[in-house]
C-alpha cells in the first residue's frame, strides 16, 4: 500500500453549501492561495455554469499563481437523453479549463430509479460515457460515486457495478462518497476494501458528518486502502458539514504516519489557515475545535497544569506547535497558585509580589470576576500591581443617555472625558445602544492620541447575571468582551451591579491592552486635540449627530 494520501479540499464548493457560509469570487481566490501555501493537492472551486460567481472564480483562477495546488471544477454526469456534446453542464466543465474535473454519478438504486427515473442499465451507460468523454479532454478526471456507502449496503453488486462502469471510462481517481453522512467506520472500511478488490484505479473517500463520524470514516477508508481524501477546512458543509481537513490531515500525519503534501514542515500553518478561512467565512472558529481551536491545548485544573508543565505528554496528545497551536494556562481560583505562576510565566511577567497578586485575584474572583476568557484583563491586573505600569490615559468620567421616541429605533449618546498627559479630551458619540455609544466615544477620544485604536473591532459581547451574588433586588453582572485587530484577539472582563459600568470597565481594559501590546506612545501634537477641559458645552462633539 502506498504511504502517501492526497488531500482534496472542497471548502469552496461543498463547504459553501454550509448554512451561513458565503464566499465571493475574491474570497475564493484568497482561500485557494492559502490552501496552496498549506500544500493541499486539489482545491475544488465550484460548479462552472451554475452561477456567475463560480464562472468568475474559474476565470480568475487561471491567473492565480499556485505552487502546488490544482484547481478542480465540479459537475454531474450528463443528463438522460442528451450526449456529452450537447449537455450544457458538461460543456461548462470543459470551458472552465481547469487541470482537474470532478464529475459525480449515482451508485444507489434508490436514487437511480426514484430521483433520476432511469433504468439501472441506463445509469451505468451514462457514467461510463461521461467519464470517457471527459477523460479524453481533461488532463485529470475524478469520479465521485455519490451515495456509494448507502448504495453498497442496499445492493453491493449494483454499487460496485457503477464503479466498474466509471473505471471503464478511464478516470484518474474514483471517490467513494458517504453523501448522507450516516455511515459507521466499520461499514465504510468493509465497502472500501470491496471496491479496492475490484478496481485498479486509486480510490478516494468523501464523507459527510451527519453522525459526527466524518473524520473517523475518512480515516477508516484510508486504512482500508483509500489514497485520496476529500473534506473542508473547519468541516464546513451542508447540514452537519463535511470531514474536517483540519482534523483529518494531522491525524494522517501524526497518528497514522501517512505522508501528505502538507508534511510536517507545513503542518504548523494549519491553525492560521483554519482561522483565516473562518474569518473569510465569517463563522467564529469553535474554541473547542480539535487541533486548531483556542481550547485545544488549554489547561485549567491545578494538578493538570503542574503536570503538563513538567511533562507535556501527561495531558497533551500531540505537541501544540506541531499544528501551529499553543498551550494555554487558564486562570481560575480552582487551580490556585500553580496556575497563576504558570500563566505569569507564559506572559513573561516577573511576579515580585506574588502573594499580593494572588490575594487580589482571589478577591476579584470572589466579587464575580472570571479571567479565563479575559487574559488581557488578567495581564493588565498583574502589570498594574507591578508598579512599573504607566497608564496610557486617565478616565475622568462618562455619561450615557438612552432615548426611545415613538416608533423610532432607540438611540444612545455617550460622552467621555479622558486625560492623556496634560490634555483633557471630552468627546461625545452616538450608538445603537449604550455600550456601542460608549465604545465609539472612548475610541474617538483616544484615537487622536493613539491612531492604531482605529483598527480595534469588538468581536463579541457577553453578559452574565451572577445570581445570588447580592441580596435584595440588585445583582451583579459580568461582561466579557472579545476585541480584535488584524493580528490577534483578546478578552477583557468587567463586573458591576450596573451593566453599563461593567461594560465600561471591560471596554477600557480592551483599549488599554491594545496600547500595552503595541507599547504605544501618545501623539500629543496631533491636530485637532483640545488642550483644555472646557466642559461638555464647549467641547466639539465629534461628527455624526
Ligand atoms: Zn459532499
Amino acid at each position: 500500500m502506498c504511504n502517501r494520501v492526497e488531500i482534496y479540499d472542497t471548502t469552496l464548493r461543498d463547504g459553501a453549501q454550509g448554512e451561513g457560509v458565503n464566499f465571493s469570487a475574491e474570497d475564493k481566490c484568497r482561500i485557494a492561495e492559502h490552501l496552496d501555501a498549506l500544500g493541499f493537492d486539489y482545491v475544488e472551486g465550484g460548479w462552472p455554469g451554475s452561477n456567475p460567481r463560480d464562472a468568475e472564480f474559474f476565470e480568475r483562477a487561471r491567473t492565480l499563481r499556485l505552487e502546488h495546488t490544482r484547481i478542480a471544477a465540479f459537475g454531474a454526469t450528463r443528463r438522460k437523453g442528451t450526449t456529452c456534446e450537447t449537455d450544457q453542464n458538461i460543456q461548462a466543465l470543459l470551458r472552465a479549463e481547469t487541470p482537474v474535473v470532478t464529475v459525480f454519478g449515482k451508485s444507489w438504486g434508490l436514487h437511480v430509479t426514484e430521483a433520476l427515473r432511469l433504468s439501472r442499465e441506463e445509469n451505468l451507460e451514462i457514467i461510463a460515457d461521461t467519464v470517457r468523454y471527459l477523460a479524453a479532454r481533461v488532463p485529470f478526471v475524478i469520479y465521485d460515486a455519490e451515495h456509494f456507502f448507502d448504495g453498497y449496503s442496499d445492493d453491493p453488486e449494483y454499487a460496485l457495478a457503477t464503479l466498474r462502469a466509471a473505471a471503464e471510462g478511464g478516470p484518474a481517481r474514483i471517490v467513494l462518497c458517504d453523501t448522507n453522512g450516516g455511515s459507521l467506520p466499520e461499514g465504510v472500511a468493509r465497502a472500501t476494501r470491496a471496491a479496492a478488490g475490484q478496481l485498479a484505479v486509486p480510490l478516494g473517500v468523501h464523507c459527510h458528518n451527519d453522525g459526527e463520524l466524518a473524520v473517523a470514516n475518512t480515516l477508516a477508508a484510508v486504512e482500508a486502502g483509500a489514497e485520496h481524501v476529500q473534506g473542508t477546512v473547519n468541516g464546513y458543509g451542508e447540514r452537519c458539514g463535511n470531514a474536517n481537513l483540519c482534523s483529518v490531515v494531522p491525524n494522517l500525519e501524526l497518528k497514522l504516519g501517512r505522508e501528505t503534501s502538507v508534511g510536517r514542515v507545513r503542518l504548523p500553518r494549519l491553525r492560521t489557515t483554519a482561522r483565516f478561512v473562518s474569518e473569510i467565512a465569517n463563522v467564529a472558529l469553535a474554541s473547542g475545535a480539535p487541533f486548531v481551536g483556542d481550547s485545544a491545548f488549554a489547561h485549567k485544573g491545578g494538578v493538570h497544569v503542574s503536570a503538563v508543565e513538567r511533562e507535556p505528554r501527561t495531558y497533551e496528545h500531540i505537541p501544540p506547535e506541531a499544528v501551529g497551536n499553543r498551550r494555554r494556562i487558564l486562570v481560575s481560583d480552582l487551580a490556585g497558585r500553580s496556575n497563576l505562576l504558570a500563566k505569569a510565566r507564559e506572559l513573561g511577567l516577573a511576579l515580585p509580589e506574588e502573594r499580593r497578586v494572588l490575594e487580589e485575584l482571589k478577591r476579584l474572583e470572589h466579587g464575580g470576576y472570571e479571567f479565563e476568557a479575559a487574559e488581557a484583563s488578567f495581564e493588565l491586573l498583574v502589570r498594574r500591581m507591578d508598579g512599573a505600569h504607566r497608564p496610557f490615559f486617565d478616565l475622568l468620567g462618562f455619561r450615557v443617555i438612552d432615548e426611545h421616541r415613538g416608533s423610532e429605533m432607540p438611540m444612545s449618546e455617550a460622552t467621555v472625558r479622558v486625560r492623556v498627559g496634560e490634555r483633557v479630551e471630552h468627546t461625545a458619540a452616538s450608538g445603537t445602544g449604550p455600550v456601542n455609544a460608549l465604545d465609539h466615544a472612548l475610541r474617538r477620544a483616544l484615537e487622536k492620541f493613539y491612531p492604531t485604536l482605529a483598527d480595534v473591532r469588538l468581536i463579541d459581547y457577553k453578559v452574565r447575571v451572577l445570581t445570588g451574588s447580592l441580596s435584595g433586588t440588585a445583582s451583579l453582572v459580568r461582561v466579557l468582551i472579545t476585541s480584535g485587530d488584524c493580528e490577534s484577539r483578546w478578552g477583557t472582563v468587567g463586573v458591576s451591579s450596573n451593566i453599563v459600568e461593567a461594560s465600561w470597565r471591560a471596554l477600557v481594559d480592551s483599549v488599554e491592552y491594545k496600547l500595552l501590546k503595541e507599547g504605544a506612545e501618545p501623539q500629543t501634537a496631533a491636530p485637532g486635540v483640545q488642550a483644555s477641559d472646557n466642559g461638555f458645552e464647549g467641547a466639539r462633539p465629534a461628527g455624526g449627530f
